[in-house]
């Protein structure tokens, strides 16, 4: 199964309307968050306790979860199970924002010699300063450093390849030097030697204003690559398997906005609470990129950029090829959500699905060289062991199978279906071999 280079899809950007708006205000602040636990943490605080922005709320049960913190100042009024954006069922806890006075904005102090700081205490900084990758694994940044200990090579991952998303692009040009400082705690915690920076190539600008930076700091470790602006050239595994084909363990990416994380919680003692979040699509009056507390429902994410000009008829969680429909506006802003779309009917509607045509099309544009029609014809019968066969574990998500089909059959709905099916396949089978 190999890896074809470059494959992929030219599609519309549509990142304009939210790149209008491209200068960082301060963090939005919500009435009330309800703030995701982390299967594996535990509340610290209980109802009607106050807390303040950057408290913490809960504690991690295993060495390799995370503390969890609060985005803003209140009372916790609940800690109950909810519904997230993927669809799980989680614990939050319920922070309901203090009435005037509002408690002044936290500062938080740079604290000396943090350049010189160990391996050691690197990843103790990062397990407690609550510090998740800021895409859709939110794995734990201490636990992926420790399993990506033979990485060589550090990629930070600048790439937005689905459209209306630009939070990565805001940040980058925002703080590019603070990118640069968090990418060398990383690269030094990891053992690495060098760091890639990767850039759409399409976004020359944040590419050279990367260039600029480790130009005039003088690092010969780090230099700056692009990606061909093809759909989804430049997610992470796909960066890796062009890289580094076949030595794929000798280098691991994390995304720009986590690597800035990184940065705030080692210089700053900063905790990781709140993210940049792309809010767009045709239906939002001001789109724009901002800073989000983790736990605003998607409602006040709507309404921090004055709400919507028309009802949008579908509400998706990150890019509309490969991101996730929402039913519910009260689901919250997590570690994983980089964009909340309001999209509009034209944009979203969906042809009923016709039988396939046996084009390959989808064969030819799919990135990771697997057979996404065989797939979904063995899901469609419940041949979970065929989908296997055809590569359905390798499927990294992205849509482009769906996006190209003639037939207009939901290809990615069926993928993800054969994965669930494959899951319960492989558990019956290892139950009847030891039963
Ligand atoms: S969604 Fe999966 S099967 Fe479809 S093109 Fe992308 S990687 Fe290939
Ligand atoms: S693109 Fe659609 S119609 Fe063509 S082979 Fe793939 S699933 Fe069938």
């Amino acid at each position: 199964m190999a890896a074809s280079k470059s494959v992929g899809i030219r599609l519309e950007r549509k990142k304009d309307a939210s790149l209008l708006n491209w200068n960082l205000k301060k963090t939005y602040s919500p009435e009330k968050v309800r703030v995701p636990l982390r299967c594996g943490s535990r509340p610290c605080v209980r109802a009607g306790e106050h807390v303040q922005t950057g408290q913490k709320i809960a504690e991690p049960d295993r060495p390799e979860e995370v503390t969890v913190y609060a985005g803003i100042a209140g009372t916790v009024t609940e800690i109950a199970s909810i519904p997230d954006p993927t669809g799980a069922t989680i614990t939050a806890v319920t922070v309901q924002g203090r009435a005037e006075p509002k408690s002044a904005p936290v500062v938080w102090e740079v604290r000396k010699g943090w350049e010189q700081i160990s391996a050691g205490e690197f990843m103790m900084t990062c397990q407690h300063l609550g510090l998740v990758t800021t895409d859709l694994s939110s794995e734990p940044v201490h636990a992926k450093v420790k399993k990506n200990a033979a990485a060589r090579t550090l990629i930070v991952n600048c790439c937005e390849p689905e459209p209306y998303i630009t939070c990565e692009q805001v940040l980058l040009l925002s703080h590019p030097v603070e990118i640069l400082k968090g990418a060398e705690l990383l690269r030094k915690a990891l053992g690495a030697e060098k760091i890639l920076f990767a850039f759409e190539e399409c976004n020359f600008e944040v590419g050279e204003l990367i260039k600029s930076k480790i130009f005039f700091l003088k690092w010969d470790h780090a230099e700056a690559r692009a990606v061909p602006a093809l759909y989804p050239q430049g997610l992470e595994k796909l960066l890796l398997q062009n890289w580094f084909p076949g030595k794929e363990d000798q280098a691991v990416a994390f995304p720009a906005s986590t690597v800035f994380a990184i940065y705030e919680a080692v210089a700053h003692q900063k905790p990781f609470y709140e993210r940049i979040v792309t809010v767009g699509g045709e239906c939002v009056v001001e789109p724009r990129s901002l800073w989000l507390p983790l736990g605003t429902s998607f409602r006040d994410a709507l309404h921090a950029c004055k709400g919507v000009m028309r009802e949008p008829d579908k509400m998706v969680m990150n890019g509309p090829m490969a991101g996730i429909a929402q039913a519910d506006m009260n689901v919250p802003v997590t570690a994983g959500t980089a964009a909340v779309l309001a999209l509009p009917k034209e944009i979203v509607k969906e042809d009923p699905e016709e039988p396939c045509l046996r084009c390959n099309l989808c064969v030819d544009k799919c990135p990771v060289g697997i057979s996404p029609v065989m797939i979904t014809l063995a899901a469609d019968h419940g041949e979970f062991g065929i989908a296997a066969i055809s590569g359905a574990e390798a499927c990294i998500e992205c849509g482009n199978c769906g996006y190209v089909c003639p037939s207009k059959r939901p290809m990615l709905k069926k993928i993800r279906a054969a994965k669930e099916g494959l899951k319960t396949h492989r558990i019956r089978e290892t139950a009847a071999r030891h039963g």
